[in-house]
Parts: C-alpha cells; structure tokens; sequence
C-alpha cells in the first residue's frame, strides 16, 4: 500500500480562488477586506514571512497595510499602533508577526489586538473560545490541518488521534480542533512515554514537534492519516517531523514537506480575514472556513 498524497498546496490554492471570489462579491456590495500586518525589527525568516503574506493578501483581492517598526521600538509605541489598527474600520483583521524583539511582553502585546480582529488566534479570549466551543477566531496553522482532515476523511467523529506536541500556536488548538470534532484525542509531548507504541494506536496522527523525521515507521498504524506540520532546514533541504520516505507505504494518507501544511497556513489567515469581515459587517460566517 502506498499512502495517498494530501496535496496541501492545490487544496490551498483552491481556498484561495474561493477566498478571492467572496472578496469580489463583499466589495460589489461596498465592502473591503483589509489585513493590517506589523513586523517589529529585522529577523530575515519574519521579512519572508510578512512580504508573503501581503502578497498572498493582495492576490485574493484583499487591502493590504504593512507596518514595519524598528528592533528598539518601545512596546507602548507598539501598543499605540495596535490601538490605532484597533479603530480603524478598513481593517478586519491584524496579524503581529512573532517573535517580538526580547525586551517585548508578547502576551501583552497579542492581548492588546481586538479579539475580533486576532486573526492568528491567539488572543487569550479566542483561545477561552475555542476550548469552550464558543465562536472564535482559531489559530491558522491547526485550522489548516483541520481542513484537510475533514477534507480526506469527512468525519473525525470517534477516530482515536495522537497530536505530538503541546504548543500554544499547534498542538494545543489542533486538540481542542479535533475534540470539538468528536475525535478522542491524546496529546504527546517531551515527556510522553513510548511515544511510538502510542502513535501506533492514531488513526489521525499529528506531528508538531519541530524534529527533522523523527516519526518512523513503525509508529504508524497501517492506513493512519499522518499530518506533517513540522519545518526543519536540514542539510537535505526542508524536512518534516515524519521520515516521509519510510511512512509513505505504511500510512493511508499523508501531507509531503513542503507542499502540505505550510501552504495552508497562508490561506487561512485569509480565510479568518474574511471570516472577521464578515462578522464585522453583521454576515454570516462564511461556509466551511470555520470550525
Ligand atoms: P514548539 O513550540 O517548539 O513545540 C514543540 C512541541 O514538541 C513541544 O510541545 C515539545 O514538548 C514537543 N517535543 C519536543 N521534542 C519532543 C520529543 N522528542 N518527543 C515528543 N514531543 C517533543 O514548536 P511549534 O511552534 O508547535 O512548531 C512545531 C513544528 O511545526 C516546528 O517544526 C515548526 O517549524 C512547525 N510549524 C509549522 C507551521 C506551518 O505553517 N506548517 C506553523 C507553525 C509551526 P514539551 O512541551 O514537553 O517541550
């Protein structure tokens, strides 16, 4: 059996032409979707980043306001141009581009973002949200690896998952994702003891670990749908957590890196853009970009 390749980069692409279309149709009724991003210092991987993004936001027709502050910015200048970003009505949605420069209080700062326009979903009320199955704005990458769950095997319902780690930005929104799905989740981390006889019980198995190919195998449950989230520049070039290569004929579906969850989180930045837009202007949430 060969595992049957999950094309992130085509699911994404097809999100945004439909992103694109709904952003046509909101601006012949007069409204303009906007994305404010703020890139504080010079990290070169964040300037990637940020110009990707402005123009990935520009392509599906969207305004886009980038604002780049210098490394030694105080922190209440940045707070001032959230504040600002916060009341200006063309923009629905602001990104903060992380990392912050040390001498920031990055919880402060994301916290200062209006929840209805945190469209990283990180905002301490959007994650209340999401753990308690209220309306929230979700964190792009999980949402992304929600997508193409859904989109691979329908429903998650009573599937048994395994999320290899507990960050605030992946592993933790990605559980309360697929709990909110009726999965039956268990969450692995430093800690987890025989985490290769545990992967080996996930239908669902999602490595958010950040170490180059380290699910074999024999981690994985013949026919599992395995989601690579991890990114990790090694000497081969870019790499996933999963050794891709030996899981392929193992697995029943899974993402390639790149080419799989990257491309997603692009698009559903978007996607949450558009879903802010919306709820600012009294719509309903546009369908299946929402948990
Ligand atoms: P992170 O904050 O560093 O979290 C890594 C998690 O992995 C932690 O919970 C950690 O456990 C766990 N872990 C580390 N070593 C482990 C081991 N040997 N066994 C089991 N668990 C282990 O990373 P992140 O921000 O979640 O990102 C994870 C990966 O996804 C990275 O490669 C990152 O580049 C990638 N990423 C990709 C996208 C995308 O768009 N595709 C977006 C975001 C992140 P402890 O909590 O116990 O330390």
């Amino acid at each position: 059996m060969t595992a049957t390749l999950i094309d992130g980069k085509a699911f994404a692409a097809r999100l945004r032409s439909r992103i694109a279309d709904e952003v046509t149709a909101l601006k012949a009724r007069g409204i303009a979707p906007g994305l404010a991003v703020v890139l504080v210092g010079e990290d070169p991987a964040s300037a990637v980043y940020v110009r990707s993004k402005g123009k990935m936001t520009r392509e599906v027709g969207m305004n886009s306001y980038e604002h780049r502050l210098p490394a030694d910015t105080a922190q209440d200048d940045l707070l001032a141009l959230i504040d600002q970003l916060n009341n200006d009505p063309a923009v629905n949605g602001i990104l903060v581009q992380l990392p912050l420069p040390r001498h920031m209080d990055e919880s402060a700062v994301i916290n200062a973002i209006a929840p209805e326009k945190d469209v990283d979903g990180f905002h301490i009320l959007n994650v209340g949200r999401l753990a308690t199955g209220q309306k929230a704005m979700v964190p792009c990458t999980p949402l992304g690896c929600l997508m193409l769950l859904r989109d691979h095997l329908g429903d998650l319902s009573g599937k048994n998952a395994v999320v290899i780690g507990r960050s605030n930005i992946v592993g933790k929104p990605m559980a309360q994702l697929l709990l909110r799905d009726s999965a039956t989740v268990t969450v692995a981390h430093s800690r987890t003891q025989d985490l290769p006889g545990l992967c080996r019980q996930a239908d669902i198995l999602v490595a958010a670990v950040g170490r180059p190919k380290m699910v074999a195998a024999d981690w994985v449950k013949p026919g599992a749908v395995v989601i690579d989230v991890g990114i990790n520049r090694t000497d081969e070039g870019l790499v996933g957590d999963v050794d891709f290569d030996a899981v392929q004929p193992v697995a029943g579906a899974i993402t390639p890196v790149p080419g799989g969850v990257g491309p997603m989180t692009i698009a559903c930045l978007l996607a949450n853009t558009l879903t802010a837009t919306a709820r600012a202007n009294g719509l309903p949430d546009p369908q299946g970009l929402t948990p």
